[in-house]
């Protein structure tokens, strides 16, 4: 209560308020106002570079750059939750022109979808190899440093996209684990994901490729580059794990043992590891612990996760769009594994690469899961490309709903129908239909996040792993209403 009297009085200095249990804050104090401006300092510099501004010892400029992003960040996120009581915060969240779809939220749309389309398509703007004499310059040269420091050469855009990518998780993770932190599931959850992101896609790709890549002796000009090498990348997401390209590259002598080690990896991955443990916990194991893509969605998305649809209309896209982009990609591939060994690029007079790698590539690839699945965070919430598009999700979710231990519990009795729990859901799911009639949830697209039980102020919602019988997995007990003449029945049963 002390703690809580003393955030009161803090945040309410200028404004008056008499809630007690949840202090609004409107204005930011001094230390918010400078942690917040440090992290702006830090994105500041990423823009300078961008626009070829030349810094006399790039090296100390990047980590002031990168450490002022991760830092102030932190110091702003501490500031600004710690001192408030634990529990949820939706405070103003439909107020705020960045979380409801406001002139920032566009703003913000159009900054980052320009950015994806310049990192797939023109990454010259970004300074790749933009110097007269075929150096990098603008921000591709700005973590040369970083790059060299890694793996002993210059950055390429994926290296930069890399870098910044992990960033932001490692940022906005600290934020969301202030944010969630009367939420065990959730301060456990978001430590994992920002340690696979760090440890997995970032740190051990890099000097692993480092140990196993010898330039001066790769004749065949193959490359296992960042992207190849991250260990939690699964096929179908990595769509192009069986392609012929690829599946050279693992086996090219220099890259041994590592290549073949990730070759029989990945395989083990999809085929034993995605199924048994979809079939244990459902699909949160990876969409929500492990998944970078899902990391961002999670820490850097977590502010617009109230605006994905919950139409009914959506649900039924969301169906056909998934399951069409998951066949495809099992029909791709197994063109790919045709094409492969019976050593030829067409399947049925169809050029197998122009037909189905070039579009899904595209399409699905690029345009999907970068321009639109991050561009659009701000417009239609946090999770588009996992909901629509994501086949790994596609996939792990038919166990999900036909074959798993995993669901959601509600008790029904304690639901006062608040929607908390439907507005936080960023798979657009209408959790607060299930808990009101304390029906259990089993949902393919559920990724498991956990926030629905999180907001949940009446601690309705539990994630649970149990049997998989279809008697205790689609529970839907009898409705016991108030007017009921003989409530003296349901007691004695
Ligand atoms: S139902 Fe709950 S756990 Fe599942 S995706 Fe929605 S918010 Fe996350
Ligand atoms: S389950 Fe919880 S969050 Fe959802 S409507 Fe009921 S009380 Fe509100």
């Amino acid at each position: 209560m002390e703690t809580h009297l003393k955030s009161y009085k803090i945040m309410n200095t200028k404004h008056s308020s008499y809630a007690i249990s949840n202090p609004h804050k409107i204005d930011l104090d001094g230390v918010q106002k400078a942690s917040f401006g440090s992290a702006i300092l830090g994105v500041l510099f990423l823009a300078a570079a961008f626009l070829g501004v030349q810094f006399p010892d790039t090296r100390i400029v990047l980590a002031i750059s990168l450490s002022l992003i991760i830092v102030g960040t932190a110091i702003y996120a501490r500031r600004t939750y710690l001192l408030q009581p634990e529990g949820i915060k939706n405070n103003h969240v439909w107020f705020n022109p960045l979380t409801s779809r406001g002139v920032w939220a566009w703003v913000l749309s159009i900054i980052l979808t320009s950015f994806y389309i310049v990192l797939y398509w023109f990454p010259k703007y970004l300074g790749l190899q933009a110097g007269t004499s075929g150096k990098n310059t603008g921000l591709v040269v700005f973590f040369d440093p970083l790059s060299n420091l890694l793996h002993g050469k210059d950055a390429n855009q994926w290296f930069v996209y890399g870098t910044l990518y992990t960033v932001l998780i490692v940022a906005l993770g600290i934020k969301f684990i202030y944010k969630y932190r009367h939420n065990k599931y959730q301060v456990v959850r978001t430590s994992v994901v920002m340690g696979s992101q760090v440890l997995f896609a970032y740190v051990i790709p890099e000097i692993l490729a480092t140990l196993n890549l010898n330039d001066a002796t790769n004749t065949q000009g193959k490359y296992l580059g960042w992207y190849d090498t991250d260990l939690k990348n699964v096929w179908p997401l990595d769509y192009d794990f069986f392609s012929k390209w690829h599946l050279d590259a693992m086996q090219v002598p220099d890259y041994q043992p590592l290549g073949m080690t990730y070759l029989i990896w990945g395989i083990v991955l999809f085929l034993v590891v995605t199924p048994f443990l979809s079939y244990l916990v459902g699909k949160r194991w990876y969409c929500s612990w492990i998944c970078g893509c899902g990391g961002l969605a999670e820490t850097a998305g977590d502010s617009f996760r109230q605006l994905s649809s919950k139409k009914l209309s959506s649900w039924k896209l969301e169906r056909w769009m998934i399951h069409l982009v998951m066949v495809f990609v099992f029909v791709m591939t197994a063109a790919t594994l045709y094409g492969y060994f019976a050593n030829t690029g067409t399947i049925f007079g169809l050029s197998i690469y122009t037909y189905f790698q070039k579009p899904y590539g595209f399409l699905i690839g690029a345009a999907f899961s970068g321009v639109v699945g991050v561009g659009f965070y701000p417009l239609l919430g946090n999770r588009v490309w996992c909901r629509f598009g994501c086949p790994m999700a596609g996939y792990m979710g038919l166990f999900q709903r036909f074959k798993s231990k995993f669901r959601i519990t509600t008790n029904g009795g304690q639901c006062i129908s608040c929607g908390n729990c439907s507005t936080y859901c960023e798979q657009g799911i209408d959790v607060r239909f299930y808990a009101q009639k304390g029906q259990n949830i089993v949902r393919s697209s559920c990724v498991g996040c956990g926030v629905c039980s999180a907001v949940c102020p009446r601690g309705v919602l539990k994630l649970e792993n149990g049997l998989n019988d279809d008697a205790t997995r689609y529970i839907e007990p009898e409705v016991i209403l108030g007017n009921d003449i003989d409530l003296m029945k349901y007691t004695k049963k």
